[in-house]
């Protein structure tokens, strides 16, 4: 039985490769001093997992940017915008791969950056790669060789990860009609052959291909494709040994084909679908190992030997040991580096946790364990282990009867609001008293380097309490004044006190903790550093009833209470194991609920609560969609739905695809939804207009995402072609998101430009 590794973090247990990258791009620092830093993080890994006896460790796990960015560099796939940048002389190979990365402009050259999308249903985000209609391909970096060399060099004997040529075109882009992407499979095999070749030349003797499209919803033609690429490297290679890794979602209906394909690993991930190991076990063909995918390459949570033995020992049973492989999920770039690094979490809690380094531990352990070991060491170990799972079944931190007991009496009831909206909406227009066209803001207004440093010098203890709450209640006042001196309708106290939407409710709710150094990587050189929700989750007590009562006490306009939601909440943290994420979702949907109903009391009149993240909590495979939006609508409705009818309820969300899952938008049934649309120049609204959306929307009118300042007309015109497919009787006005990231002067003159084409498309109705 041996032990392999899928993929190692890369960018530096103190980020110091994000740092290296940072300097190296704003010119302060030389080319050598990046490689530098990218060879020790390299050589770190290998040296770890080498200590740690992983027999299969993993090179070109190792990106400077981006693995799938790495790959279109590797085979040629380099947009025609960058042959200017690619025939300059005094640029390098790594030069040109920033600049797809993140667009150029210097010299007087202006590209723009590769399209950038979520890995698969992680918070990681890749370069897409773009194709043609003529799309050529060739062997283009030797970054995979060098880095096996180096590697070889490192005394290690290492397995290169490659992105698999299936996974490869689907993760891509059509640039042009008249075309299939996965129709180039024929073209791009030989340069994996090429590369192959040099590999093999070298000393090769494994190669991962990671494949897990493999485990998602395939047509007849990515089918054939799969068959079509890996009968075809055997043949060419008939020595190499391929792993096939497979992760975030089960086989399934694919089983047969990934069982057919004639490699001599297949990798499954048993964390997110360990059912699929009996069927595996019935049908595999002698000739085919098995790699176990037992230790979760997604979260943060000590391995349960005692569960994975039972599985391990399942597969020796029925192919022995020597036909299996065990390894982590998927790659462990989904992981902080070290848990080890974090002094400050209570030690009871952090027994329960482990992250990429521990995970690597875990492992030898269990091979040792399935293998029949007894040192005692080892036993210790083991004793460990089932003692810290024990724990956390039982543990008061964890499980708190009141919380449970007040989910168990969630009734169908309190989803629901008491009368339709169309009875609400009458309500709310007489309490409220709002023009056509309302116009209000999402939420945050600029986040000055003032304001941060405040939040930084409070948190450090070096600013008092009191002084920090007066610094941010002028800053509050002034926004107040400022919003009413523009004409906004709707106003919003600024978000002045929060750092980050989902970590300001994390650090106030029970059954949340923070770490201090687990950063995961986000893209490129942005990693996040999401919240542990480790226990039942409650509310202590109100969390925002403070700053939006004082705002609304400073005007007679109406002041927006401001909420993050629990679907959101939940996708932006590390999530408990010990039960389904909807069960956490209704814990996080009880403590919204409270506080909704504390804003009411305190008399804010309007509440919107942020579900940005509620498309992207979509599971992967189609057949789960149905389960996942059911209790994710009915989370928000239980956090929304507690109030009167006089009380407008808004929702946020940022640029989402609507178009399979408008049945659910419309069964949230927020008063008010406003969402991300000036960029598509109020397209998304066709589909809220096919649906017969009844409840009322605020189209983004212009692009907070860039220092631009659109003018009046540009936005009148938006709303005119907003108002041709929603009556005007639905229509908000606001700007696309939060302004958080904005610059005041820009802020300013975009709000009062956006004021007025609200006026102009008034009197024009
Ligand atoms: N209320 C939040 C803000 O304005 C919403 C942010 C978001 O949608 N991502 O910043
Ligand atoms: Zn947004």
């Amino acid at each position: 039985m041996q032990t392999h590794i899928l993929g190692y973090p890369r960018i530096g247990s103190n980020r110091e490769l994000k740092k290296a990258c940072e300097q190296y791009w704003s010119g302060k620092s030389e080319l050598q001093d990046l490689l530098q830093v990218g060879k020790k993080s390299r050589h770190e890994n290998w040296k770890l997992q080498k200590d740690e006896g992983i027999d299969l460790i993993p090179c070109n796990d190792f990106s400077y940017y981006d693995q799938v960015l790495d790959m279109s560099l590797t085979v040629g796939a380099i947009p025609e915008r960058y042959r200017e940048i690619e025939s300059r002389s005094d640029l390098t190979n790594l030069d040109l791969y920033f600049a797809m990365a993140r667009g150029y402009q210097k010299d007087g050259l202006d590209i723009t950056a590769m399209e950038m999308t979520k890995w698969f249903d992680t918070n990681y985000h890749y370069i897409v790669p773009e194709f043609s209609k003529n799309q050529h391909f060739k062997l283009n970096s030797n970054k995979i060789l060098n880095e096996f060399k180096e590697a070889k060099e490192a005394g290690i004997h290492p397995k290169p990860v490659i992105i698999g040529l299936v996974t490869y075109l689907l993760l891509g882009k059509e640039k042009e009609g008249g075309f299939d992407k996965i129709d180039l499979a024929e073209k791009l095999l030989p340069v994996y052959q090429e590369l192959l070749t040099q590999l093999q030349e070298e000393g090769a003797q494994w190669i991962q291909f990671d494949e897990p499209f493999l485990a998602l919803d395939l047509d007849e033609k990515a089918r054939d494709a799969y068959s079509f690429v890996y009968n075809e490297l055997r043949k060419k290679f008939p020595k190499l040994r391929f792993v096939l890794s497979t992760y975030f979602e089960g086989l399934k209906d694919n089983l047969a084909l990934a069982l057919k394909l004639p490699v001599d690993v297949l990798h499954l991930d048993l964390v997110r679908c360990p059912s699929q190991l009996d069927r595996v076990l019935e049908e595999i063909p002698a000739s085919l190992n098995l790699s176990l995918g037992i230790v979760d390459g997604r979260n943060i949570w000590k391995n349960d030997f005692e569960n994975s033995l039972h599985l391990i020992q399942k597969a020796q049973d029925k192919i022995g040991s020597d036909r299996l492989l065990l390894a982590p999920s998927c790659s462990l770039l989904h992981v902080p580096y070290d848990l080890d690094l974090e002094t400050e979490i209570n030690p009871g809690i952090k027994n329960w946790m482990a992250f990429a380094r521990q995970k690597v531990r875990e492992l030898k352990t269990l091979r040792a364990l399935a293998t029949g070991s007894t040192e005692a060491p080892l036993l210790k170990e083991f004793k460990e282990n089932l003692d810290a799972v024990k724990s956390r079944k039982t543990s008061e931190v964890i499980h708190n009867k009141k919380v449970k007991d007040a989910v168990s009496q969630i009734s169908e009831k309190d989803s629901q609001r008491s009368n339709s909206f169309s009875i609400r909406k009458i309500e709310q227009q007489r309490v409220l008293d709002l023009p056509l066209f309302a116009t209000t803001t999402i939420g945050s207004f600029p986040q000055t380097k003032e304001v941060r440093s405040w939040r930084a010098q409070f948190k450090k203890g070096k600013l008092s309490a009191e002084t920090y709450d007066s610094l941010l209640k002028k800053e509050t006042q002034n926004a107040i004044k400022w919003q009413e001196e523009i004409g906004l309708d709707v106003l919003v106290h600024g978000e002045y006190e929060r750092n980050d939407m989902v970590e300001y409710f994390g650090e106030q709710l029970d059954g949340f903790l923070f770490t201090k150094k687990a950063w995961v990587q986000s893209y490129g050189s942005r990693c996040v550093k999401p919240p542990i929700i480790y226990g039942d989750v409650s509310r202590p007590e109100a969390m925002t009833v403070y700053w939006s009562q004082y705002a609304q006490s400073l005007t007679d306009k109406w002041v927006k209470g401001m909420l993050t939601g629990p679907v959101t909440i939940l996708q932006w943290s590390f999530v408990r194991d010990d039960q389904p994420r909807s069960a956490t979702c209704k814990q996080i949907a009880l403590a919204i609920r409270e506080e909704v109903k504390d804003l009411e009391q305190a008399g804010i009149q309007i509440i919107q609560i942020d579900e940005p993240a509620i498309r992207e909590g979509l599971p992967l495979r189609i057949s789960g969609w149905k389960e996942y939006l059911d209790w994710a609508v009915t989370c928000f409705k239980l956090a929304s739905a507690g109030v009167k009818d006089s009380t407008q309820i808004h929702t946020h969300m940022c640029y989402s695809e609507f178009n399979d899952i408008m049945e659910s938008i419309a069964n949230m049934d927020a008063d008010v939804i406003t969402i991300e649309c000036s960029r598509s120049q109020m397209e998304l609204l066709e589909i809220f207009s096919d649906f017969e959306y009844p409840n009322e929307i605020g189209p983004g009118v212009y692009d907070i995402h860039s220092p631009r300042v659109p003018a009046a007309e540009e936005m009148l015109t938006l709303l005119k072609k907003a108002e041709k497919v929603i009556p005007a009787e639905q229509l908000w006005v606001n700007p696309d998101c939060g302004l958080k990231t904005r610059k005041w002067e820009e802020t300013e003159a975009a709000l009062k430009a956006m004021v007025s084409a609200a006026k102009m498309v008034r009197t024009a109705l």
